[in-house]
């Protein structure tokens, strides 16, 4: 009987692990359709056995249950991705905005893809920014990226030179603060 609040468990924690993504329903998906298998198996097992007429005892609980994984993992599955606060993280590709804040604001569009921040408010704008998005990569393919994937800025500490190379492709270098400046003139 423990065996059936350790697979509740797993298929929680797969839809928790995959959660607002694909990833989490299919968790959900593959939990419903081994409970299903199950029932079948054992429903010919019953009858091979000649227990058949058990078979309702097993079920009575077998279909809440089933209800009860589905329950929870839709719970999970739809919880929020936390991320820290005071930061921003475009709500298409997760890419780190933080300090494009101003610009964002101002309507500027994700470096990483190109979604405004009106456009990531709504699903259907992330849905257009995704499509817009697709249009964009199967017309023009990136001609780096390669060196993107590895500059992305969730992948730890970079290199200086590496982080020198991002700079010469997307951002000006930082300038001096202003204080220093004066002083070495
Ligand atoms: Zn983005």
């Amino acid at each position: 009987m423990l065996l059936f609040v350790v697979y509740a468990v797993l298929v929680c924690y797969g839809a928790f692990i995959g959660r607002r993504r694909l990833g989490g329903w299919a968790a959900i998906a593959a939990g419903i359709l081994i409970l299903v298998m199950v029932n079948t198996v054992h429903g010919h097992i019953a009858r091979v056995f000649h227990y058949g007429d058990l078979l309702p005892v097993f079920r009575v609980l077998m279909y809440p249950y089933m209800g009860l994984v589905f329950a929870c993992g839709v719970f999970f599955v739809m919880l929020p991705i936390e991320l820290p606060r005071g930061e921003l993280h475009c709500r298409l590709c997760r890419y780190d905005l933080t300090d494009l804040i101003e610009e964002m604001q101002a309507g500027g569009r994700c470096p990483e893809c190109g979604a405004t921040l009106a456009m990531t408010s709504t699903r259907r704008g992330r849905r257009q920014a995704r499509l817009q998005q697709r249009i964009r990569d199967t017309s023009s393919p990136e001609p780096m990226t390669g060196l993107r994937i590895r500059l992305h800025p969730l992948s730890g500490q970079q290199s200086d030179d590496r982080a020198d190379q991002q700079d010469q492709q997307r951002q000006p270098p930082d300038e001096e603060p202003a204080g220093r400046r004066k002083s070495a003139v």
